[in-house]
């Protein structure tokens, strides 16, 4: 994360490229298009002199951004599709053909526009996120309200939401309770109960009750304003199907160009009776191509795909990163799964305290929770919760450090604590027969162990249930449904609860006892024998899986701003259905970018076929390809209302 991209100033008013705003006005088209009409009008009366006096007026409306951009390209000496078109234009004046250049530059306006306006469209569906944060908000300071702008707010500010509020910015509930409608967030369909100690997010609904919320976030760095920062930044990146086209029609247009000169000066030289009529023919032939080959449907055929499936995921609350991202989730064949928290439900529980002879299971749980204050694993997070509601005061160890895959250690009342799994225990030589008796105990009856030590003292054993989202069954089933052919666990956990799970959840294979490192080489070896994979996690402690996988993707990450920066593809709400919704739209996406290719390509080909071969005028080229960039276009936006 560097600075520049939490810039605050991006987050409010996305300023649109200088080209889009030129290219946004509607009337010169307008008026071009009466113009046009006009002359169309007089020359059907039989005055074909005057009607060149619209004519000319409607190429002047129409060439002014074209020809800006063609000297942009020559001075980059690039020949791009508004060289094309100025050349074109010039051609067709030069020999009189003044409706053909005003009809071609006036289509190819209306293409440009087309595609302005529709990749603004998708953006702002984007943009209109943020205006779900009200502009001001009632904080409650030395026991006064006041209404302050929320770009005012400061952290550790008490803010109360009246019921039906939008809750104004990122915080902690203090006081009261109510359902929320996170669904500008995290895209959850179902309002989530919110008690003191709870997260909330900025532009996320109150349902019935006040809220007192203390703030933890200025407004311009709230999920929700993260979220729209790293969508805009997805979308200014370029995948690469795009960047094939890019390159594709950089080749393309000098190619072109090239043969638009051979058929003007060849065949006439050559085959013709060299007359001037021959001559004309040929070069009005040439510059038909020139104006057909125009890749105007062809170049938009993908962003507009690419901005509008980025901006419907990010609606559902599926952030991806980028449009490589996109296109890279949409060939996945295997989906790896990691177990706690991912696909069995965030709440672990912990369901047995056991203590060995010369300790009490107060003890044990008071040291673990000392310990595990500072985790952010789920195991963690369960014992520190069970510690409160037992009623103890947990005082936080120092020097906690993490041993991923295995469990933690800390400093707790000056002597070294350490809990983990059986494995970590064993492979240190802290096991005892005592803790093993617990182990196995708790083994038996479907809970995952965690040891707990003390000044090299055994303490006791702590015992932790995990359930099964209920969603994972079906969640799985739409991922086959979806053509992912294997569907994997990969855990820290002993096998006999992987297996549980596996079968639970309906999943093709388990790996169980897995260090980080281990799962990486799992990531390899699926790779290798199924195709491109996928590994959802947590994204806090399976960072080097996420990192290996061809896409990692994170999941319930609204309340974790590291989690929400790094993994590839963010699932906001902590709902295993967005993963197949996720998949399915990228395929989408890359199904109707194919087509449109397709058919940008197909018809470009058609009609190049028909120009030279003198079947086809300029106009009537251009408004095929006008015709394309329309269909291409509205095939494009179908991405924005996929569910
Ligand atoms: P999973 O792959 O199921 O998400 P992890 O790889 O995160 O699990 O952890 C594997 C095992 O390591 C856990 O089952 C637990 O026994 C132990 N462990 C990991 N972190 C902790 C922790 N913070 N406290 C206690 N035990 C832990
Ligand atoms: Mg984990």
């Amino acid at each position: 994360m560097s600075d520049a991209c939490c810039a605050p100033s991006a987050t409010r008013k996305a300023v649109p490229p200088p080209r889009a705003r030129a290219d946004r006005k509607a009337w010169p088209v307008a008026g071009a298009g009466l113009l046009i009409l006009a002359g169309l009008a007089l020359s059907a009366l039989g005055y074909s002199a005057p009607a060149v006096s619209f004519y000319v007026p409607a190429i002047g409306l129409s060439i002014v951004q074209p020809a800006r951009r063609a000297f942009r390209a020559i001075r980059r000496r690039a020949l791009d599709i508004n060289v094309l078109m100025l050349l074109a234009v010039i051609g067709a004046t030069v020999l009189g053909e003044w409706f053909e250049a005003a009809a071609v530059v006036w289509l190819f306006g209306i293409a440009q526009w087309l595609e302005v306006r529709s990749m603004e469209r998708a953006r702002r569906a984007i943009q209109s996120l943020v205006t779900l944060t009200p502009s001001t908000a009632t904080v409650s300071r030395h026991g006064i309200e006041h209404d302050v702008p929320v770009d005012d707010l400061r952290v550790g500010d008490v803010v109360i939401a009246r019921p039906g509020d939008r809750v104004p910015a990122d915080g902690v509930v203090v006081a009261g309770e109510s359902a929320i409608d996170q669904a500008p967030v995290t895209g959850e369909s179902w309002p989530v109960e919110k008690s003191p100690g709870d997260a909330v997010f900025a532009g996320t609904i109150n349902g019935t009750g006040a809220l007192e919320i203390e703030v933890t976030h200025p407004a311009s760095d709230s999920t929700l304003a993260r979220i729209v920062r790293l969508v805009e930044q997805a979308e200014r990146q370029r995948a690469p199907v795009q960047m094939f086209v890019d390159r594709f029609a950089r080749r393309y247009t000098p190619a072109v160009v090239a043969l638009a000169i051979v058929i003007a000066v060849l065949p006439p030289l050559f085959a013709g009776d060299g007359s001037g009529t021959a001559f004309a023919t040929w070069t009005y032939r040439a510059l038909a191509l020139l104006v057909v080959a125009c890749p105007c449907a062809l170049v938009i055929s993908t962003p507009v795909a690419m901005v509008s499936a980025l901006t419907a995921a990010a609606r559902q609350g599926v952030l991806i990163k980028s449009g490589t991202h996109l296109e890279q989730l949409g060939r996945i064949r295997c989906v790896a799964f990691d177990k706690t928290g991912t696909l069995t439900d965030e709440r672990v529980t912990v369901t047995d305290v056991l203590a060995v002879e010369g300790s009490t299971s107060v003890g044990v749980l008071e040291v673990a929770a000392a310990l595990e204050s500072r985790s952010e694993h789920p195991i963690g997070r369960a014992i520190v919760a069970r510690a409160r509601t037992d009623g103890f005061q947990v005082r936080p160890g120092e020097g906690f450090r993490a041993l991923p895959g295995m469990g933690a250690e800390a400093t707790v009342a000056a002597e070294l604590a350490l809990v983990g799994s059986h494995r970590l225990f064993e492979e240190r030589r802290r096991c005892t027969p005592a803790l093993h008796a617990h182990v196995e105990a708790l083994e038996d009856r479907g809970a995952t162990p965690v040891l707990v030590e003390h000044g090299g003292a055994p303490l006791g054993v702590i015992g932790l249930a995990h359930q099964v989202r209920p969603e994972s069954l079906e969640a799985v089933e739409q991922l086959r449904a979806e053509g992912v052919a294997r569907v994997v666990l990969l855990t820290g956990d002993r096998a006999a609860n992987a297996d549980l799970v596996r079968a639970r959840a309906g999943l093709d294979e388990a790996h169980a006892d897995l260090l980080p490192g281990d799962k990486v080489e799992q990531i390899k070896r699926l790779r290798a024998r199924h195709g491109a994979v996928a590994m959802v996690g947590d994204g806090i402690n399976d960072a080097p899986a996420l990192a290996a996988a061809d896409v990692g993707i994170a999941m319930g990450v609204a309340g974790s701003a590291v989690a929400l920066e790094t993994a590839d593809v963010a699932l906001m709400a902590d709902d295993l259905g967005k993963l197949p919704y996720a998949i399915r739209l990228a395929r989408a996406a890359l199904a109707i970018i194919r087509v449109n290719v397709a058919i940008a390509l197909g018809l470009k080909l058609l009609f190049v076929a028909l120009a030279v071969s003198g079947l086809a005028t300029l106009w009537l080229a251009v408004l095929a390809d006008t015709g394309a960039s329309l269909i291409v276009t509205a095939n494009s936006l179908r991405l924005l209302r996929l569910r």
